[in-house]
């Protein structure tokens, strides 16, 4: 049985029959009024919204039995031969199937013969962007001098194909996807036409199913009904249709933000016993994550999403959930997970393992964001100072931000607590020194040698043994040159260092433009681990000093980053997200 029934049955035969396209029938009945229709008319926009309908409602009108009018009678002889498409004043071609330049030129030669007394010639041309390069060129040159009384109407669900030479020539309207609200009237109306009973259930996952096309509900409304004829309920379309994709999309974004797997999963498993293709199901997870991204990126970007408009609000609301950053890295999952699925012998198994992918996708924040709205929350600034007193007092409690010493340093702390004692005690060699030295082992800074770090840097990369033996000397600015302390324990270091002295000279007036002098100090191990760590921190950090390093140095920051679990990426990655317009004004709903 043919599918179509429906949709043949009740294709309005009026304007005013029309559902939705308003913006279009309105201009073009006001033009067929004063009879002042143009040549040739481009109606775009996507598949069973209306376009044909349309175009086949303005042939009928201009050969309606009377004269043009803005509403064609539809009984006459002339609509009805429209209608039945055996009027010879009308035809209509899917250029689809007929791409080549032969066909345009039997329209050509078609739009030469002056149409039946008192009637308009009309050429409709569905997917008008299929023809071929010569098909256009036959076509603009009739459209450059169209003959009196002919008319053409072209459909296209891709307009960017057509050239412009015939863009040009061509009155375009854009037709939309139907709501919501328009789709379940129709159908409602049609049901009850028919005497059967729908039920808001099953009303509601047709009209979903049919993402705005009226001809797509009327063909699932066909199909439901051949196979339970005198009541439909939800069953009945879930048993032909399985899942829908916009359903399944919604339902998949809420098990997303509640980091759900188990609901992604059995999501999974209602999509493969509806007999779906999982093909078409990862697709549509990747169109999913564009339509959020591009919503959250700015509202006004929905213009490019071919969902209608109630469902792209249910869309702009999760979208709001998730971070710019976050989406965009779902969106680079599920198309990598997608190309596999599509190549994949074991489609399912690829699908269950994204979905979990997805769901547990690590958050990825902009830590100046994040700090932004904290400090929006809260009303406190949460960065710099001693940390705000209020904005969080776990951070505060935990690590107060005043107290900037590292936590790195503490392996060596716990034996480096005579560090108290060793330092006050003047080394043996020499007072200024030690009080120096005693600066390195406390400053924040490396080292109180300029350019100290990126000397040891350079000598690790060139010489690695004598850079290992230099970090364990302290270094000090002495009358113009740098005295390197060795603490007794270090004494061996030292021996090494001076075999190659020269070496270490010339490099160092290389780099730092000063010699070395090397001193052996006693008591001062203590302040040489802790010089040690400072500079290792530097040369060779651990992934939680780049994280901190990350944070600015901010210990408040820090925490938060550390209690959210958080990873730290680099800038560079959010840079794209630059150019989103307000972004606090559509920052993620916390709490
Ligand atoms: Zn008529």
């Amino acid at each position: 049985m043919s599918y179509h029934a429906l949709a043949r049955k009740y294709r309005p035969a009026t304007f005013d029959a029309m559902v939705g396209q308003e913006h279009v029938t309105r201009t073009l009945r006001a033009a067929l009024r004063r009879d002042k229709l143009a040549h040739a008319y481009l109606f775009s926009g996507p598949r069973g919204c209306g376009k044909t309908t349309v175009a086949r409602l303005l042939a009928k009108a201009l050969n309606c039995t009377g004269g043009v009018k803005d509403e064609p009678c539809g009984a006459c002889e002339a609509c009805a031969a429209v209608a039945a498409g055996s009027s010879l004043d009308v035809l209509e071609i899917d250029a689809a199937s007929h791409t080549g330049v032969d066909n345009v030129r039997e329209l050509r030669d078609m739009a030469q013969y002056t149409p039946s007394p008192g009637a308009s010639r009309v050429f409709i041309i569905d997917e008008v962007h299929m023809l071929s390069k010569g098909a256009f060129n036959a076509l603009l040159k009739i459209l450059e001098e169209p003959p009196a009384r002919v008319f053409f109407f072209f459909a296209t669900t891709e307009p960017a194909k057509i050239p412009r030479t015939i863009l040009s020539r061509c009155q375009r309207f854009d037709f939309r996807l139907l709501t919501r609200d328009e789709l379940s009237a129709r159908l409602t109306a049609i049901a009850a036409e028919e005497g059967v009973r729908l039920e808001p259930g099953a009303l509601r996952l047709v009209v979903a199913q049919a993402e705005g096309s009226m001809r797509d509900a009327l063909s699932i409304l066909d199909q439901v009904l051949a196979a339970s004829p005198e009541r439909i309920d939800e069953q009945a379309v879930v048993d032909l249709f399985g899942l829908v994709g916009s359903e399944v999309a919604i339902e998949l974004n809420e098990a997303v933000m509640a980091r759900d797997a188990g609901r992604a999963l059995r999501l999974a498993d209602r999509v493969a016993a509806g007999g779906q293709s999982l093909d078409d199901f990862a697709r549509g997870l990747v169109d999913n994550f564009r339509n959020l991204l591009l919503l959250r990126i700015d509202p006004a970007l929905a213009a490019g999403i071919s969902l209608p408009e109630d469902q792209i609000e249910i869309l702009r609301r999760q979208a709001g959930h998730f971070a710019p950053q976050d989406l965009l890295a779902l969106l680079d999952r599920a198309s990598r997970g997608f190309e596999r699925i599509h190549r994949s012998g074991q489609p399912r198994v690829l699908l269950e393992a994204l979905l979990v992918e997805l769901v547990l996708l690590e958050s990825r924040v902009v830590l100046s964001d994040l700090v932004r709205r904290l400090e929006a929350l809260t009303g406190q600034p949460l960065s710099g100072g001693d940390g705000g007193p209020g904005a969080d007092r776990r951070a505060a409690t935990g690590r107060p931000a005043s107290a900037a010493k590292p936590p790195v340093a503490k392996p060596t702390s716990a034996r480096a607590a005579p560090h108290a004692d060793a330092a006050p005690e003047p080394p043996a060699a020499r007072d200024h020194g030690a009080s120096r030295v005693r600066d390195a082992s406390t400053a924040a800074a490396a080292t109180t040698v300029d350019g100290w770090t990126a000397f040891v840097e350079t000598l690790l990369g060139r010489q690695p043994g004598l850079g290992a033996c230099i970090m364990e000397g302290i270094p000090a600015e002495e009358d113009g040159r740098i005295a390197l302390s060795f603490p007794v324990e270090k004494q061996f270091q030292l021996q090494l260092i001076q075999k190659d002295l020269p070496r270490l000279q010339e490099l160092a007036r290389e780099l730092l433009g000063r010699d070395i002098v090397l001193n052996l100090v006693s008591g001062a191990e203590a302040a040489r681990r802790e010089h040690r760590e400072e500079l290792r921190r530097h040369v060779a950090p651990t992934e939680h000093e780049t994280l901190q390093r990350a944070c600015g140095g901010d210990a408040t920051l820090d925490h938060l980053v550390r209690r959210l679990d958080a990873e730290v990426v680099p800038a560079a990655d959010r840079d794209a997200w630059h150019t989103a317009p307000d972004r606090d004004g559509t920052a993620p709903r916390e709490g």
